[in-house]
């Protein structure tokens, strides 16, 4: 569904309003429940675990989706069949184009992204934002496992906002959850989880561009950490104007 942005965006600032009061499951029911097709993309994390088994515990009509990178950790696409199983889901795959690695290999070698900025959201281009884009293509709501306390760069998420540039409105139901939280509902409801952050990742993006943090780190430092704080982000959530800068490789 097509909404002129202003509304849209007024849409969203209600409904972020609403989603404030609400619990979890609440949050996921409200807006399964609106008009227009909701999806989750998981990258299999610990936040994005919990919304899954949230969704999947209550039957909730939310298309779930990953995005196959080609360069995950073992751990996390293992992880993907036996969530399947444990909640009784079906989790939509979405890959990179082969043409587009292809491209991207012959102008930066496939392990570019070490090597510039320009060459690592180049990377991330391919391998994940053009696969999400398929993921959302038709969607109205987008529901991510964004938390304020992830990192600075996720200190002001809302729990609704319209993206303008992808014209629809992102739902983050665990904007105020704390990582105490979100490992309680862990235990609590046997959410199965990436082996992984218990060796020390407390976020687990691609293999290669993924370590493991030290005591006292902030939970994101192990993702690119040769890069700069400010740019440490896929291009998944940044805003508009640093998305439109993300280069398109030849
Ligand atoms: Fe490429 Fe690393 Fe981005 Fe994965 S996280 S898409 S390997 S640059």
């Amino acid at each position: 569904m097509v909404m002129p942005s202003t509304r849209a965006a007024e849409f969203a600032s209600s409904l972020d309003r609403q989603l404030a009061s609400l619990s979890l499951p609440e949050r996921l029911r409200l807006v399964a429940g609106l008009d227009g097709r909701a999806v989750f993309t998981t990258s299999l994390g610990i936040e994005d675990q919990v919304i899954t088994a949230a969704i999947g515990l209550a039957g909730l009509p939310i298309d779930v989706s990953t995005l196959e990178t080609g360069r995950l950790f073992k751990e996390t696409v293992d992880l993907i069949a036996e969530t399947e199983e444990r909640f009784g889901i079906a989790i939509t795959r979405f890959h990179p184009k082969p043409d587009d690695i292809d491209a991207y290999a012959a102008k930066y070698g496939l392990n570019g992204f070490y090597e510039s900025v320009e060459a690592r959201h180049a990377c991330c281009h391919v391998r994940k934002l053009v696969p999400l884009a398929e993921a959302l293509d038709g969607a109205r709501f987008w529901i991510t496992g964004l938390r304020r306390s992830q990192s600075g760069n996720r200190a002001a998420t809302p729990f609704a906002e319209y993206d303008a540039e992808r014209d629809l409105i992102k739902v983050n139901p665990l904007a105020d959850w704390s990582l105490d939280e979100i490992n309680a509902y862990v235990e609590v409801e046997s959410v199965p989880i990436n082996p992984l952050h218990r060796r020390g990742y407390p976020s687990i993006g691609c293999e290669p561009c993924t370590r493991a943090i030290k005591p006292g780190e902030p939970e994101r430092a192990g993702r690119w950490w040769w890069e700069n704080d400010e740019k440490r982000e896929c291009g998944l959530h940044v805003p508009e104007a640093a998305a439109s800068a993300i280069p398109t490789p030849a």
